[in-house]
């Protein structure tokens, strides 16, 4: 026998949606209030029943199983297991301003359904309006005052449809509209929370009339949505009588997210700002959350063909609001684009690491300890199939347990409790408790930490047997740089001063390098690898967190320093392992070579104490110390300066890779003992494979169309991915609009120069592959045909050899333009951040081609900014050559300053 849905009541199931009541050939269900649970609940007349099933088989509370509901054609779409299916993620706010001011967020629903009611893409929209009860109502005479109720309807006008703007903060079952659609004529779209759109797709994986009915559907994001008590406690709270609520809008005013606003029967009227205590501030986000919504791990409406939310990045915030937007539908990315051509619309692309972090998905999506905790009361849950949405990002933590089971008891205790003056002391006290059991945690960490350290120096400080390494060859260099995390950039810089010292002192030397990855190291360079040393580092952050790590690293790097005088006398503590493992290699080796990365900063301070406890180290042990190849500063606060002043004096040589800047930065905070000189960087020395080798590969990348396209121009281009992670010093940052510009620049160099373009990646490591804002770039540029990006993975003597096939190049990142230079291709530098125009402007000048750098930061530039001087760069590409003649063998002399005389000092012992 087929089911019915009493079951998914049964097992407490039910979302509400009232799709049930729509499908029911028998019209046999109808809608009840369960005044316990505050919850709208299907009423079945088992007696009129028929079974036939079709109700249980649109029930999306039976089920989270979405894969069976996706669109096959939506499997060619990006995809991130916290969001689900996606083409194209963004801010945006309607022009219209009645729209915008009424919005919930940024009016875009709303301004989306008019545009399509007026093109005649639709002929009416399901939509959501306050202050009456739903159609197929059992208990209306129990229902206390329509004004607190809304219900779906067919809104056929743009006053209708612009009637029922801003979010309903309670139950609504749209689904109970369905079966007035059925019978209308038209096309509608449909507006609905994740659980309704799921309903919705399940009517229409079996009934086709329903898609042709309702061919779009939007979604709007829902952490959950607050039960009927969560209204009643707000009114109780506020001393207001239910029956003298005339109108309540629960997002009203001009504002950003605005307030509630209760307009009672005797014409006052009550503003409840958002975030109040009991509003969204605490008791509507942590209490009266439905079973079934704590289940729920959709919160962007995955299925629908376009949804959306609030803005809660904190960026590009409209006074009126703004809404978040994540388009899967082609149809729907056409009509929002078309809208934003004609200036309806205001877009503001965003990229996923900004969505998934303001919407706080990865929390939402934490379904296994929620499911576990049902488990362990014995509660139903619904079947979730491989979650194929969120599966990726399930936690077993122990922390995300405690969070899920205090969630639970917080529903438990407010969804069937009508006690609202108990409600109020309840929340009141979780509210405390939270507060003060934050506190508390931070506390006992801190504490915890400072035991830890302390009982680990102590640990540190007992002396054990010496366990010195041996040296295996005649001269021993350990070398340190920025290398180790599959950025090819950097790792050219010490694979070209491993080929050229090996040059001059061939076998005789023995390599060892320090790296955060010494098996990746061991495995690039052929060089025996270990360990860098950890907890030397400062923190870029600010806050008593940060300040107290820092004094922890200022212990440890004082203990390594007392470890290296120690060992003098022949006295051994055990330190930590892997500043042992670097200080017994320190011991037997001649000389310290610190090749590469612009470490020395104060932007990244994390290298800039580690290396320079080593310097001091190696000074304490009379070694002595290159440093080759460097950009350094800027130094922003005293202590890094005295600290750098201090390491950099116990240097041997110091070679730069720009003209003056570093130099002069050097002079600034007192660095005279070693010996300075404006080089240029170590990787301009890279072999290159031959050409026919290194066309197979490009052709092999950007395939037979492009490879055949005329043009006059190539030009090969890249953008640097880790700027996300530098620009806010560790905090991902939103690019969006740096790919914006880049994909300006392409296209008008394809348009302009009838050009074809390739986005070369040079860095490929996880979080800060090139290839991922590539992907982004491409996406945005009209001229996809002339436009390619590279997905495979090269070394640096192919990528230098692959740029060297190009008329020009435009890049943000500096080996990549180094590599341009060196193989006498004009390039166009791009920087954002003093640290990075540091680095390409002291190319740009040692190149004698100071045009060659973009001036503008790319962070605020426009492309009328930037253009010209890249216009400029391509128009004079010939005289550029003809100059980089002239320069670049000089410079690739220069570059070898630091080997040369590594290896005078080494021959010299
Ligand atoms: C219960 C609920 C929970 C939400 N949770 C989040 C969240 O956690 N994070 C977040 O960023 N955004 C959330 N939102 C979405 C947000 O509040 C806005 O609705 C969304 O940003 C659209 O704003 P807008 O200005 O573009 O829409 P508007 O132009 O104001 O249009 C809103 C449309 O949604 C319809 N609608 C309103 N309420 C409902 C409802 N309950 N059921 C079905 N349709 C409805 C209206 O009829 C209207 O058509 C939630 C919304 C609701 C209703």
């Amino acid at each position: 026998m087929n089911k019915n849905i009493s079951i998914v009541v049964k097992q407490d199931l039910c979302v509400g949606c009232g799709t049930c009541v729509s499908i029911c050939p028998e019209q046999c269900i109808c809608l009840c209030i369960d005044h316990r649970k505050g919850l709208w609940i299907p009423h079945i007349d088992e007696n009129k029943c028929k079974s036939c099933g079709l109700c249980f088989k649109v029930c999306p509370g039976i089920d989270a199983d979405y894969t069976r509901s996706i669109p096959r054609e939506w499997h060619s779409l990006s995809h991130h297991p916290a969001v689900g299916f996606y083409s194209y993620l963004a801010l945006a706010f309607s022009q219209n301003e009645n729209i915008h001011t009424n919005g919930a967020s940024g009016g875009l629903v709303t301004d989306l359904l008019v545009y399509m009611l007026q093109k005649h893409i639709i002929d009416g929209a399901i939509v959501t309006i306050m202050g009456e009860s739903p159609q197929y109502c059992k208990n209306r005479e129990e229902l206390d005052n329509p004004a607190l109720l809304a219900r779906a309807v067919i809104a056929r006008s743009e006053d209708e449809i612009i009637r029922s703007q801003k979010s309903k903060y309670c139950p609504v079952p749209v689904g109970e509209i369905l079966s007035s659609v059925k019978s209308e004529t038209g096309r509608f779209a449909f507006v609905g929370l994740p659980c309704h759109i799921h309903a919705l797709r399940k009517w229409q994986n079996i009934d086709s009339k329903m898609s042709e009915k309702i061919p779009y559907c939007l979604g709007l994001f829902c952490s959950r949505t607050p039960n009927f008590h969560a209204t009643r406690h707000l009114l109780y709270n506020r001393k207001i009588a239910l029956k003298d609520v005339e109108h309540l809008d629960y997002r009203a005013g001009e504002k950003n997210l605005g307030h509630m606003n209760i307009k009672l029967k005797d014409e006052k009227i009550k503003e409840i700002p958002h975030l109040s205590f009991d509003y969204w501030g605490y008791m509507f986000f942590k209490f009266f959350m439905p079973y079934r919504c704590y289940l729920c791990p959709d919160k962007l409406a995955a299925l629908a063909d376009i949804s959306f939310g609030d803005n809660w990045t904190g960026s590009w915030d409209h006074p009126l609001g703004t809404s978040t937007v994540v388009v899967r539908e082609p149809k729907m990315l056409a009509i929002l684009q078309e809208m934003n051509h004609k200036g309806n619309v205001c877009l503001h692309d965003i990229d996923l690491q900004t969505l998934i972090s303001s919407q706080d998905l990865a929390n939402k999506a934490q379904i296994a300890p929620r499911k576990k905790i049902c488990d362990i009361f014995g509660k139903p849950t619904p079947e979730y199939g491989n979650l194929h949405l969120y599966s990726d990002i399930r936690t077993k933590s122990f922390m995300t347990f405690v969070k899920a089971l205090m969630l639970f008891t917080r529903c438990k205790l407010s969804n069937n409790n009508k006690n609202y003056c108990l409600l109020n002391l309840i929340g009141k006290l979780f509210f405390m408790i939270e507060r003060i059991s934050a506190k508390a945690m931070r506390t006992f960490h801190v504490v915890l930490n400072i035991l830890k350290t302390i009982f680990n120096m102590l640990f540190c400080l007992i002396p054990v047997k010496s366990s010195v390494s041996l040296k295996k060859s005649k001269y021993k260099m350990i070398m340190m740089g920025g290398y180790g995390s599959k950025d090819i950039g950097d790792e050219a810089m010490p694979h070209a001063d491993i080929l050229n010292l090996k040059e001059i002192l061939g076998d005789e030397l023995e390599i060892v390098m320090l790296s955060p990855d010494p098996t990746y190291t061991q495995k690039t360079h052929k060089e025996r690898s270990i360990k860098d040393i950890d907890y030397l580092g400062f923190s870029p952050n600010s806050g008593i967190r940060a300040n107290l790590g820092n004094v922890r690293s200022a212990l440890y790097g004082f203990m390594f320093l007392l470890a290296t005088s120690l060992s003098k006398k022949g006295i051994h503590l055990k330190l930590w392992p892997a500043a042992r493992n670097v200080l017994n290699e320190m011991i037997s080796s001649d000389i310290i070579f610190n090749v590469g990365g612009g470490n020395l900063n104060s932007i990244i301070p994390q290298e800039l104490y580690k290396k320079g406890f080593i310097y001091l180290s190696a000074k304490i042990l009379h070694k002595p110390v290159i440093v080759s190849g460097q950009t350094i500063g800027p130094f922003e606060n005293t202590i890094d300066r005295f600290f750098a002043k201090a390491c950099l004096n116990s240097v041997r040589l110091l070679t730069f890779r720009d003209k003056e800047i570093s130099h002069q930065r050097c002079r600034e905070i007192g660095v005279t003992m070693p010996k300075m000189y404006d080089a240029a960087d170590d990787a301009m020395t890279i072999p290159v494979i031959e050409k026919k080798t290194a066309k197979e590969i490009l052709l092999k990348e950007v395939g037979k169309k492009w490879h055949e396209l005329e043009s006059e121009l190539t030009v090969a281009m890249n953008f640097k991915s880790s700027l996300r992670l530098f620009r806010r010093r560790g905090e991902f940052a939103d690019l969006s609009r740096e790919c914006q510009l880049m994909a300006e620049i392409a296209d008008a160099v394809v348009d302009r120069f009838k050009a074809k373009v390739v986005f070369i990646p040079t860095d490929y490591c996880s979080g800060v592959d090139d290839r991922e804002l590539h992907q982004e770039i491409i996406n945005r540029v009209k001229n996809k045909k002339n436009i390619k990006a590279f997905a495979g993975e090269y070394d640096d003597i192919i990528l230098k050899s692959l740029i060297g096939l190009f008329d020009v190049v435009i890049g943000s990142r500096y080996h990549f333009c180094v590599f341009a230079a060196s193989m006498l291709v004009p390039f166009a530098g791009i920087a954002s951040g003093i640290y990075q125009q540091t680095k390409l402007k002291g190319l740009a000048d040692l190149c004698d081609l100071s045009q060659c750098f973009v001036k503008n930061d790319m962070e605020f530039a426009t492309f009328e900014d930037v253009w010209p001087q890249i216009e400029w760069m391509i128009n004079n590409r010939d005289n550029i050559q003809e100059k980089l003649k002239k320069t670049v063998p000089s410079l690739k002399k220069k570059s070898l300053y630091g080997v040369k005389e590594a290896a005078r000092l080494l021959q010299q012992k």
